[in-house]
């Protein structure tokens, strides 16, 4: 959206009135390829009987389907793979591409250059002799860009790409190696953000955890949190997806030693059974991970906690589920997600005989989160009459009588909310109300399973 508007675009939200239509996809899992697919048929109508003129596909599902969407979906001008972004204003018909001779071809060269750097053994064993084909982009604090998040908010990509080798997942292919941003770009990015009212950032990268590695950084992450912090304006910082044997000392100390770090840590464990771990090529299992909560927890008092689950990962036995149900109990995270296993071709495990029925997999994934709403209700029940810092977010998205907000315990657009029903009248005069983006002193009023209910104090 920077680089478009930044050749002139101007944005907007309703197709009907684009001249081009930018899909931006998704290929995590088949649910996700299927809304992909979807949208661009929904969007193709707009290019065959509305008035757009373009039509454009970028994303993770441009990566594993490429060729395909060309052949299939002729309504389709352009595709922008994740590691082409700077060929978007090419595809947007902005800017034209002289060497190109039709559409399609405007986009099948790669990048210049190759700045990949391989760090893991994984990296260069798995990727050998496909290396060429692999996404290596990576922006930088000089790429425009147009936030989509409210004003106050912002997440920073600091890192793309991912080394792991989890058998269930395609995202290193989609989203080639790992590769970190520089520390000076992040930074710089960062303060540009707070000059301009952002008051909380939220860092991502497929494994934020291993910032740094490839530039010859330890413990790279608690450094760049360091300088974050120092940055004038910024009142809450937090990482998401931190790889669990990638969490150090260090950066416990870091994150407990600063205010406006968030006390927050989301750490995907996807199971706790050590031989359903091992078939995932993750390692770990329910007592090292258990004594690393107690640490988590030891160092940072109060920590929130998430984490994610797969259920029904091939040949996972009803002992190794009874485990990881026991894990979930023994641990009580703060928040949890489980999803069912999805079966991605191109992944290693999609070739192992003893998948599960779809029936198997939905029915532990209700009892896995069966037993959590049990510990988040308990959980969400001992915050009533606690005070805490409030961001508010506006009016409810489900009911105009009541505002909403988050803690430092709520991530953007991943935990639960708090539901504001009431605010002192005598400190907000008729017609000035609490504001959006605004910080507030709040008292926990009430709890549901997930959400709370808050007063303005
Ligand atoms: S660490 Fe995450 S992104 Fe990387 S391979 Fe494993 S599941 Fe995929």
């Amino acid at each position: 959206m920077g680089l478009l508007t930044q050749a002139g675009a101007e944005l907007t939200p309703d197709a009907e009135d684009a001249d081009v239509i930018v899909v931006n996809t998704c290929s995590f899992i088949g649910s996700a390829q299927q809304e992909s697919v979807d949208a661009i048929l929904e969007m193709a109508r707009h290019k065959t009987g509305g008035k757009a003129k373009r039509l454009v596909v970028a994303g993770c599902l441009v990566e594993r389907f490429r060729d395909q969407i060309a052949k299939n979906i002729p309504e389709v001008d352009a595709v922008v793979g994740t590691g082409e972004l700077d060929k978007i204003l090419a595809a947007a018909g902005l800017e034209s591409a002289p060497s190109a001779p039709g559409p399609f071809n405007i986009l099948t060269s790669r990048p210049e250059g190759d700045h990949r750097r391989s760090h893991g053994r994984f990296a260069r064993d798995a990727w050998a002799g496909a290396v060429s084909d692999l996404p290596n982009y990576l922006y930088d604090d000089r790429t425009p860009r147009v936030l989509a998040t409210p004003g106050y908010t912002a997440y920073i990509k600091i890192a793309e790409g991912c080394d792991h080798p989890c058998t269930f997942c395609i995202i290193p292919q989609l989203r080639g190696q790992f590769r970190s941003r520089r520390f000076e770009s992040v930074i710089a990015e960062a303060e540009r953000l707070a000059q301009s009212g952002v008051r909380e950032i939220t860092l991502i990268g497929q494994d934020t955890t291993c910032y740094g590695e490839d530039l010859g950084l330890k413990d790279g992450l608690a450094l760049l949190l360091e300088k974050l912090a120092a940055v004038d304006g910024l009142r809450w910082i937090r990482f998401l997806y931190a790889y669990p044997n990638k969490i150090t000392g260090r950066l416990l100390e870091t994150i407990a030693a600063h205010e406006n770090i968030c006390s927050y840590i989301d750490v995907p464990l996807q199971h706790a059974s050590a031989s359903v771990l091992k078939r995932m090529k993750r390692g770990g299992g329910a007592d090292v991970f258990l004594r690393s909560i107690e640490k988590m927890r030891r160092m940072i008092p109060g920590v929130t906690l998430r984490t994610s689950f797969i259920v029904g990962f091939p040949g996972e036995t009803e002992k190794e589920f009874e485990e990881l149900q026991g894990f979930v109990k023994e641990a009580a995270f703060d928040w949890m997600g489980a999803f069912g296993y999805s079966d991605q071709e191109g992944a290693s495990a999609f070739n192992d005989g003893k998948k599960l029925s779809a029936r198997e997999i939905e029915s532990r994934r209700k009892a896995l989160m069966s037993a959590q709403k049990k510990i988040s209700r308990a959980k969400k029940k001992a915050l009533v009459g606690r005070e805490f810092d409030l961001l508010l977010m506006g009016p409810s998205e489900e009911t105009d009588l009541l505002l909403e907000g988050r803690t430092t315990m709520h991530a953007p657009e991943i935990d639960g909310k708090v539901f504001v029903n009431d605010y002192p009248a005598g400190k907000f005069p008729e017609g000035a109300p609490p504001q959006k983006g605004e910080f507030y002193r709040c008292r926990i009023t009430a709890a549901h399973d997930y959400d709370l209910v808050a007063e303005i104090i």
